[in-house]
């Protein structure tokens, strides 16, 4: 009866339902988003706060045993329940968000919340507790990764509390904990896709070196491409940057050269990335920008 395919670990105890809920710091006009809501034990709660809650499920047996729980009653008007996988819908808008997620769609929500156009104040979300110290680690952490240092980049996150297994139907496999992401404001000005880009050449290994990672003729193909293209969109005055190799398109050798100058003016290319915060590599992009190299 229990689809643990798509992780329906419901939380039981209601006291830990309780502390999410006031954890999350509602106001009586805010309109908050609830992901995989399940039967409803934190909808429940939630709904005792906010003006309305929009609630996410993917699972109709689910979805219908929500609504039968909230029917004949007040809170009923303020419940507006979709139906589909919240990751594919396109959602309206929301000051908050609320999930006991499941696992299959931590990532892909927590980006989906970052690049909302208007990104909610606040999202309180339970994860397996390995994602969530991935999501909370420092330069030099052993859970340091580049899902960190992307999500740093762009919100304030904070632990709030530890879940033990014991307190879902079924129990999961492992521990849970409870995390605060506030998505900051204003944004970071950069393009989320070069951004990524980047990070995805340092992140390969992450105790190699930076300069390391710009090695892969894979990766240099990629950068020759990106910048060709930038190039056709610089005005054509015949300027230095021009200079053509006798072929007319081969700028692998140009491209590596400037590689070389960024990794060298930065003081980059010897470090490490599990070593490097968000800061780090905010200069890192600017100095490659600043010379034509892009990553998307
Ligand atoms: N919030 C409830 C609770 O805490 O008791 C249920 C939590 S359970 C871990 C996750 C819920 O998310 C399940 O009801 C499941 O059907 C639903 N779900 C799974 N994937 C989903 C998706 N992509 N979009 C929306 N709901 C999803």
């Amino acid at each position: 009866k229990m689809n643990t395919g798509i992780g329906q670990h419901l939380l039981k105890n209601p006291l830990v339902a309780q502390g999410i809920v006031d954890k999350t710091d509602i106001k009586p006009s805010d309109i908050v988003l609830e992901v995989g809501p399940g039967t409803g034990n934190l909808t429940v709660k939630i709904l005792e706060k906010a003006r309305k809650v929009i609630a996410v499920e993917m699972d109709p047996r689910m979805a219908a045993e929500l609504s039968k729980r909230v029917q004949g009653k007040p809170e009923e008007k303020k419940l507006e329940i979709l139906l589909g996988d919240c990751i594919k819908t396109d959602l309206p808008y929301f000051d908050v968000c609320i999930s006991n997620t499941p696992y299959q769609i931590s990532s892909p929500l927590v980006f989906k919340l970052l690049n909302q156009p208007r990104p909610p104040r606040t999202s309180v979300l339970m994860f397996q507790r390995e994602f969530a110290l991935r999501l909370l680690a420092r330069p030099g952490d052993n859970l340091y990764c580049r899902l960190s240092v992307n999500v740093q980049l762009w919100a304030k996150v904070t632990h709030i509390m530890k879940v033990g297994r014991n307190n879902f139907r079924p129990p999961p496999n492992v521990e849970s904990s409870v995390v605060r992401i506030e998505v900051k404001n204003p944004r970071p000005a950069v393009q989320f896709e070069e951004w990524d880009g980047l990070l995805r050449i340092c992140f390969v290994r992450k105790n190699r070196t930076i300069a390391a990672g710009f090695k892969s003729s894979t990766v240099l193909a990629i950068l020759e491409k990106n910048y060709k293209t930038w190039l056709s969109t610089q005005q054509n005055d015949g300027d230095e940057m021009m200079v053509e190799d006798g072929k007319g398109n081969n700028y692998l050798e140009v491209v590596k050269g400037l590689i070389d100058r960024v990794l060298t003016e930065t003081e980059m290319g010897e470090k490490r990335a599990g070593k490097l915060d968000e800061t780090d590599f905010l200069k890192l992009l600017y100095a490659f920008h600043s010379v034509g190299i892009h990553f998307a």
